[in-house]
Order: C-alpha cells, then structure tokens, then sequence
C-alpha cells in the first residue's frame, strides 16, 4: 500500500481522481492523503511551459509544505483545440477565468462560431507527475481524442465538459456517467497507467 497525498486544491480533480481509482481497484495499491485533510492549504505558480512541468511544480510545491517524504501526485491537463492552433492547452483554467461570467465553453463556442464540424477537432491531454520520497520522478500520461459542439449540452463534469464530444461518441463528457467519462478520459488514461506501475511496485 503507498500513501499518496494528492497535489490539488481543485475540487473536481479531486473528485475524478478518487473516482477513476475506486473504479480501477486502486484501494488495493493505494491511499490518498488530500491537503485539505493534512490541514494545507498550498499554492503552485504553474507557470511552466509544459503540462509535465506545470505538473511538477504542483507536485513540489506540495512536497515542500508537507516538509516529510511521502509520494505526491500532481495532474496538470488541458484541452487542446486544432482550429485554435492547439490553444488553449495549457493556459486551459485561465480560458476559463478571462471568459466574461467565467464562461469559457460559451466563450470557445463563439471563438469557433464560423468553424464547420469537419474542422473542430480537439483532444484533452492529462499529464500525472508522482514523486518518490527520494524524489524520483515518474510520468503518466493520458490523451482523449474528439471534437469540440457547436452548443453547451449536458449538466456532468466540470470545465469543457458541456462542449467536448470524444471520438466515437455522440455525447459530450457532461452527458455521460462519471464512470463512462472515466474510462475514455485522458485522467482517466493516465490514472489507469500509474496503477498498473503502482501495482508492479506493491507486487498486487
Ligand atoms: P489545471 O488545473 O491547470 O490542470 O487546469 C486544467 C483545465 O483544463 C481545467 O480548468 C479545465 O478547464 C480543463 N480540463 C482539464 N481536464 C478536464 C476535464 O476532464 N473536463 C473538462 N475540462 C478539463
């Protein structure tokens, strides 16, 4: 079993993180420790140039208010849109706070407003940092292909949920069941690739 406190002080990704490792088995390999529980309240500048390095920062930033070696997770992610040359990426919870009343689905729907169905395509990426005790670093990482509706549809989820449609789907990610989400998602991909190496760890 490795405790692993959890580099987010967002409440979603808090949520998707325990759901996608309850949905895979990861209490077998896996104890989550949450800031909030440790009674942290942490801030990461987030101002790298990748979703692997922004990811770090999360992680370290943690690891230095913890001030003991534990094995921390941080996730950085963000949805990549081709018409956009691949923006907003990782600048993707800002899009969100620039966009008037906080609405960035509304504000990339009408960025997108002349672009045809053929030419909406998009993916969101997830990049999961761990750090060993020793500060060995370890990368996980998850993509889900699709493409962006050209209208809000569906109450689930967080983010761009309401306007992304991932491949072979007709339904946005705010349509679907968090366990349907899960099992396409990019966290839901880089989640199930770090415990399948936190299994090959514990032996289980
Ligand atoms: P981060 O906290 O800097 O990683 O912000 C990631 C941003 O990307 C979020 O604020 C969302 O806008 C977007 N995002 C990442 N993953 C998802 C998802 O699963 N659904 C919807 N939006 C997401």
């Amino acid at each position: 079993m490795i405790e692993i406190a959890l580099a987010t002080n967002n409440a979603h990704k808090i949520k998707e993180v325990q759901q996608i490792a309850a949905l895979f088995g990861g209490e077998e390999v896996l104890r989550w420790h949450l800031p909030r529980d440790l009674g942290l309240m942490f801030e990461a500048a987030e101002t790298a140039l990748t979703y692997r390095d922004n990811a770090l920062q999360k992680a370290l930033a943690l690891r230095e208010a913890l001030q003991r070696g534990i094995w921390v997770l941080a996730d950085d992610s963000g949805l990549e849109v081709d018409a956009l040359g691949g923006k907003p990426g990782i600048h993707s919870a800002r899009y969100h706070q620039q966009a008037p009343n906080g609405d960035g689905c509304a504000a990339l729907l009408e960025a997108l407003a002349a672009v045809p169905p053929t030419q909406r395509k998009a993916r969101f990426r997830c990049v999961l940092v761990l750090v060993s005790p020793e500060e060995n670093i370890f990368v996980f990482e998850g993509t889900c292909s699709g493409y962006i509706a050209t209208e809000k549809r569906g109450l689930l989820g967080f983010g761009f949920d309401p306007v992304f449609i991932p491949d072979g789907e007709r339904r946005t990610f705010a349509e679907m069941r968090p366990e349907e989400k899960h099992a396409l998602s990019h966290r839901g991909l880089a989640m199930q690739a770090l415990l399948l190496w936190l299994r090959s760890q514990t032996g289980r």
